[in-house]
């Protein structure tokens, strides 16, 4: 897995945040969310603000990263400037500088602080501090082609290490082992580490959707629910097998069966123009007619990308429309405490066409 990644188109996205700016009802933003400062600059340390007006755009940071934030906003072709200011105090300074009084400046109002709300307000006396919505992540929903590669690059990885780890369950092996080892080999592929903390649940504790892994040895004939993900290039993976060492009953193939015709379900219809509200309820309506309604207690799935969980929302609550380029995941799953749980979930991108999966591990129950 050493062929290049697609480049990432990062110079035209100011031009289209600045293009929504009038729906939003503001005159600049000041973008504090690290993910979004990112996905606008090609910056990747831990600390930047960036302010966006109609005309410029100020990227402010400190001294730790001087040399890294020209080289980042060099190589990604950005129309930014940068100052770097050595205190907090320096920075707001830079960035009131900008604003002029009563200029709407909108803030990422569902990842600022309240503290940080109530600082701005006096860092930008005399304008007009605003809600902005979820502004960029509305834009970062629909992925380019560098990001549907990078996404694709991370599946990839995921599929391979977890695929040569899997005789290790004849081993004896713990849930905290094999998801320690799950990390190590998607390290050694190229990831730059998990896109969250691994989920192998074993037997009855794979009836909590979001288990830690435990000290437990993974058993035969018993069903391990497997959630994990990697991330290249800032990029997340999401996938879910679950599986079995030797045949773990008639109960459980039927509870697998149940899950997976529900996913192929919710897999089918995924495509351009298609309700997420539609595709949860294509794979909540096979579950609840074998009886497992109140089993299946989370939405059916999630966009990825930069955030492991992002828009748009597959969920019977969720109001979006699928739009070629998003990259969403199908992920059912029944818990029966007591008992254990399936789930089964693949990453997919939408296309032109209808929709390709980007997670390719077979979905073989019995080991
Ligand atoms: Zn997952
Ligand atoms: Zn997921």
């Amino acid at each position: 897995m050493t062929t290049a990644l697609a480049p990432l188109d990062i110079a035209p996205r100011l031009g289209r945040l600045r293009a929504r700016f009038g729906d939003a009802g503001v005159d600049a933003l000041l973008v504090t969310k690290l993910e979004n400062v990112r996905y606008l600059t090609g910056f990747t340390g831990s600390a930047a603000m960036l302010l966006v007006t109609p005309e410029d755009a100020l990227f402010v940071t400190d001294g730790r990263y001087t040399e890294q934030s020209r080289e980042q906003l060099e190589a990604a072709g950005v129309a930014v400037r940068i100052e770097i200011g050595l205190t907090g105090a320096a920075q707001h300074a830079s960035l009131a500088a900008v604003v002029a009084s009563g200029t709407r400046v909108g803030l990422e109002e569902y990842s600022v602080t309240w503290a940080e709300q109530r600082g701005f307000v006096s860092v930008f006396a005399g304008a007009d501090l605003v809600p902005a919505g979820a502004i960029v992540e509305a834009l970062r929903r629909v992925k380019d082609a560098g990001e549907v590669d990078r996404i694709r690059r991370a599946c990839a990885i995921a599929d391979e290490a977890f695929q040569a780890l899997l005789s290790r369950l004849a081993d004896g092996t713990t849930e905290k082992q094999f998801a320690l080892e799950l990390e190590f080999g998607m390290r050694k592929l190229g990831a730059s580490g998990n896109s969250f903390d691994p989920i192998i649940a074993a037997g009855p504790n794979g009836a909590k959707p979001h288990a830690r892994p435990s000290d437990r040895v993974i058993g035969r004939n018993e069903l391990v629910v497997c959630d994990f993900g990697c991330i290249v290039d800032g990029y997340c993976s999401d996938m879910t097998r679950t599986v079995s060492l030797g045949d773990p009953g008639s109960d459980a193939r039927h509870l697998y069966d149940v899950v997976l015709a529900s996913q192929q379900a919710g897999r089918a219809l995924v495509a351009a123009d298609v309700a997420c509200s539609d595709i949860d309820r294509a794979s909540r309506d096979i579950i609840a007619d074998a009886g497992w309604a109140e089993a299946f207690s989370h939405s059916t799935g999630h966009g990825v990308g930069l955030e492991i969980h992002e828009a748009p929302r597959v969920a019977a609550t969720g109001r979006d429309t699928l739009l070629v380029g998003d990259v969403v995941t199908v992920e059912p799953g029944v818990y029966l405490p007591g008992i254990g749980g399936v789930r089964i979930e693949d990453t997919v991108v939408v296309t032109a066409t209808g929709s390709e999966p980007l997670t390719l591990t077979p979905k073989d129950l019995v080991l």
